[in-house]
C-alpha cells in the first residue's frame, strides 16, 4: 500500500501552480476518495500519528505490518512526509462484536508501536476519543492528573464534551461509534469531509449538503431504533432546513472529492412529495413548454382585465388543491404576460 501511488505515476516536484493545483486537489481528496470505497455499511476510521521523521520508514513498514497482521486486508496510509504524520485508514462494521474486537486488540498494538518509537498517539488532529484511554501511557501519571485538575477547574460538573481527550473510561475508544446506514443511493458514499460546505449556496441560511447527508442518517437510525417521535420531528425540521431551501445547482458535486451531488438527492425527495396530479402537470409543461409559457403569458394578459376578486378565490383554491409550489400565487402586482422575444 505505501508504495502503491509511486506505480501509477512516479513523484515529481513542480513549480508550474497548476500542476501543483492539481496535485493538491489529489491530495486534499484523498481520504474522500479512499473512504468512499469503503464496504457498505462500515466506517472510516482515521488516525493520525506521529514519530520522529528519522524513525517515519521504520514506523510505516511495522504499521503496514500490523495492519496485515490483524486482517485489514485494504487499509490506506498517508500523510506528512516532512513531519513524521502518518494518518492511515482502515475500515470497520461498528456494529460487529469481531470488528470490535478486533479494533480493540489492533489499537493496542498502535499504542506500542507509536510508543516505541518515541512518537505520539495524536499528532495534527486532537487526541478526541480514539486515543484519550491512552494518553496516560505516553505520559506520566502527574502530568496527566494535571491535565484532568486543569478539565475539572473549568468544567467541574463534566459536561463538555465528555470522554473526549480525557477520559477514565480505558474502552472509551470502542463506545459510541459512529455506524454508517444505508439511506439514499444518491449519497451513501458520502464521507461526511465537508469539502461541499464552502461552495453551497444555503450554507449560511439553513445547511449544508454535508448536514443534508447527516439529517438523513439520522432519520434513517432513528427509524431503525423505532424512535418514531423523533422521525416525526426530523420530517418536520428537514422540510424546509433541507428540502425548501436546497438550491439544487449541483455545485457541490464540483467540490466533493467523489462527486456526490447533493441537490440530485433533494430533488428526487422534492418528487416524491408532489402528487401524481401535479407531478402529471407539470411533466406535461415539461414536454411543451413553448405552449406552456405562451399559456401562462395569455392568463396573464386575460388577468389584467379582470376585476382581481374573480381571481383571487379560484386561485387561492388551485394552490390548497394542488399544491402552493405548483400554483404561482397570483397578485395585482403582477405584470400582463408580455411579448414573445426573438432569440
Ligand atoms: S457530499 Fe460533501 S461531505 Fe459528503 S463526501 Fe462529498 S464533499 Fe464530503
Amino acid at each position: 500500500m505505501i508504495s502503491a501511488l509511486p506505480t501509477v505515476r512516479p513523484a515529481e516536484l513542480s513549480r508550474d501552480p497548476a500542476a501543483r493545483a492539481a496535485l493538491w486537489s489529489v491530495r486534499k481528496g484523498l481520504y474522500a476518495a479512499v473512504a468512499e470505497a469503503r464496504p457498505p455499511g462500515t466506517t472510516a476510521l482515521l488516525e493520525d500519528v506521529v514519530v520522529p521523521v528519522e524513525r517515519l520508514a521504520a514506523a510505516c513498514r511495522e504499521l503496514a505490518g500490523l495492519l496485515a497482521e490483524h486482517g485489514y486486508t485494504d487499509p490506506v496510509i498517508f500523510g506528512h512526509a516532512k513531519d513524521g504524520n502518518l494518518h492511515f485508514m482502515i475500515t470497520e462494521d461498528t456494529e460487529d462484536p469481531a470488528d470490535l474486537a478486533r479494533l480493540e486488540a489492533f489499537t493496542e498494538d498502535l499504542v506500542r508501536l507509536i510508543l516505541r518509537h518515541g512518537g505520539n498517539l495524536k499528532a495534527e488532529h486532537g487526541t478526541g476519543r480514539a486515543m484519550a484511554p491512552f494518553i496516560d501511557r505516553q505520559y506520566s501519571a502527574a502530568l496527566v492528573e494535571v491535565l484532568h485538575g486543569v478539565k475539572r477547574a473549568f468544567d467541574p460538573a463534566g459536561v463538555l464534551n465528555p470522554g473526549v481527550v480525557l477520559t477514565a473510561d480505558t474502552r472509551a475508544h470502542l463506545q459510541d461509534l459512529k455506524p454508517v446506514d444505508r439511506v439514499d443511493d444518491e449519497v451513501d458514499r458520502c464521507v461526511e469531509c465537508g469539502y461541499c460546505e464552502p461552495v453551497c449556496p444555503s450554507r449560511d441560511l439553513t445547511l449544508t449538503p454535508r448536514q443534508r447527508i447527516v439529517v438523513r442518517r439520522a432519520r434513517a437510525r432513528a427509524e431503525a431504533d423505532g424512535d418514531l417521535a423523533l422521525v416525526a420531528a426530523l420530517d418536520e425540521q428537514q422540510q424546509y432546513e433541507s428540502i425548501d431551501t436546497c438550491a439544487v445547482d449541483g455545485l457541490c458535486a464540483s467540490a466533493c472529492p467523489v462527486g456526490i451531488d447533493t441537490g440530485a438527492l433533494v430533488k428526487r425527495l422534492r418528487g416524491e412529495r408532489r402528487g401524481r396530479l401535479s407531478a402529471g402537470l407539470w411533466r406535461a409543461a415539461a414536454r411543451h413548454w413553448d405552449t406552456a409559457t405562451a399559456a401562462a403569458g395569455r392568463t396573464l394578459d386575460a388577468a389584467a382585465h379582470v376585476p382581481p376578486g374573480l381571481i383571487t378565490a379560484p386561485n387561492r383554491a388551485a394552490r390548497a388543491l394542488i399544491g402552493p409550489d405548483t400554483v404561482p400565487l397570483w397578485s395585482t402586482d403582477l405584470p400582463s404576460g408580455g411579448r414573445r422575444r426573438s432569440c
